[in-house]
């Protein structure tokens, strides 16, 4: 079994095995932790299907400049939305689809804590879709299940991040389009699942119990500040601190798929139909800001039109300026991303060390004071805190008017 091929931009959305007539693909963990599409040479037969369904060496999808800038946060659901990572952006465009009789693909955990994409036909399904799982996802075969679908007339949304999204467009070659609609989230990069593995084996041997649900952005102190919140046997949920909760600053120290430094979605101009991110630095009233708020892009006429019939009755929608988009992101929407000098070194040692040892030597140190204070004090401390500065801005601004 080899890599199909060097393609150093290689997304591992495994387009290319989806699409193979021999399946002689499978998708395995690279020496980084991250999905790659390995082949089997002994079955291949050459027909170049997979190289044609590569977002990465055919690219077939187009890029649109976004059309609007939204502040969008659900109305009268404080419960859902409470599940969702930011203002349930994804979920109110996942909710309209079904609600039609459509279907709606995206990231779930699976009972042993993998992330992976998967298709949704019902409502009570869309829950395990909410809340962003910061770890590449395995596709599986949802372009294939997505593809059929399309062909039996069914409406789709597919959620994703950029990437995945080209993936999509380009397996699906000439297959009509009418009837899908696809939402690309703003992405800062996406962290190893292999490393996601680790993590979570240290979590379920420290606390001597198996993990049934990981939370990476619990709302239960509020929405800004990232809190994560581990399920155990379905029943006690701990929300990890300190150097329990340092997996999730692998993506920000950059410790993420070799794909992600010079990704060609790290722009403005979008793949998907809609984008959905979270909006930061927007002053808006404190309440609004502690239930979480959707940054929204409407990238296409056909993502207008579905924001305008469905969305507008549902969420609370605000128009906001190119400025503010640029205000709020300050990684997903900038063109590159520095890779850490000790990148290769840091995977290397993540084989030997064990999670602690890695956090103290790799992670710690490499963060910012703040954020390691912020892990440090209590999360209701933390909360207060971002609850007051966010108060005092709102004066300022007032003042200023
Ligand atoms: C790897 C990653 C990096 C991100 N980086 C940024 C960033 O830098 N800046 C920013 O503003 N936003 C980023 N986001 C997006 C943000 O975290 C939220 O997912 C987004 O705002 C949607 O929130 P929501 O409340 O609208 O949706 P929710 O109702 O919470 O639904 C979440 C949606 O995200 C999808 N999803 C969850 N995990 C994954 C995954 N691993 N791969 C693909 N799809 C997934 C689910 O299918 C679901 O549809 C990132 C998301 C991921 C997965």
């Amino acid at each position: 079994m080899t890599k199909l091929c060097d393609a150093s931009a290689c997304v591992g959305c495994g387009a290319c095995a989806q699409i193979c007539p021999k399946n002689c693909f499978s998708m395995q963990l690279d020496k980084y932790g991250f999905w790659v599409p390995v082949v089997d040479r002994n079955v291949c037969v050459k027909c170049g299907l997979c190289q044609k369904a590569c977002p990465a060496l055919s690219p077939t999808y187009t890029l649109h400049e976004p059309h609007a800038v939204l502040c969008a946060t659900l109305k009268n659901r404080p419960e859902v939305l409470k599940k969702s990572s930011s203002g349930g952006l994804a979920y109110a465009l996942s909710h309209a689809i079904i609600k039609q009789g459509g279907v709606v693909f995206g990231a779930a955990y699976t009972p042993d804590m993998q992330v992976v994409h998967q298709e949704v036909t019902d409502l009570a399904g869309l829950s395990a879709l909410q809340g962003s799982k910061y770890v590449q996802s395995h596709l599986n075969t949802t372009y294939q299940q997505a593809k059929k679908r399309l062909l039996e007339g069914k409406q789709v949304l597919f959620v994703g991040t950029p990437c995945q999204i080209a993936g999509l467009y380009t397996y699906l070659g000439n297959t009509p389009q009418g009837k899908l609609l696809t939402c690309d989230l703003l992405c800062g990069g996406a962290p190893a699942p292999g490393l996601f593995a680790k993590y979570i084996a240290y979590l379920e041997g420290k606390f001597k119990q198996k993990i049934t649900c990981f939370n990476f952005r619990s709302k239960k102190y509020g929405y800004g500040y990232l809190h994560l919140l581990s399920t155990f046997n379905g029943r006690k949920s701990v929300l990890l601190t300190g150097k329990d909760s340092s997996f999730v600053r692998t993506l920000g120290l950059g410790y993420v798929r070799n794909s992600c430094f010079d990704c060609p979605f790290r722009s403005v101009q979008r793949v998907g139909d809609i984008t959905a991110g979270d909006f930061w630095n927007l002053l808006v009233p404190v309440k609004q800001f502690e239930q979480g708020l959707s940054l929204g892009l409407v990238n296409t006429e056909k993502g207008h039109s579905f924001i305008k019939t469905h969305l507008a009755p549902v969420m609370q929608l605000k128009t906001c300026t190119l400025q503010d988009l640029k205000n709020s992101q300050n990684v997903s929407i900038r063109p590159t991303k520095k890779k850490p000098a000790d990148y290769d070194e840091f995977f290397k040692q993540a084989k030997e060390l064990s999670w602690p040892e890695l956090t103290k030597r790799y992670i710690w140190p490499k963060s910012s004071f703040k954020h390691n204070l912020m892990d440090l004090l209590p999360p209701c401390v933390t909360s207060v805190l971002r609850r007051t500065i966010l108060r005092v801005k709102l004066w300022r601004q007032q003042k200023a008017k």
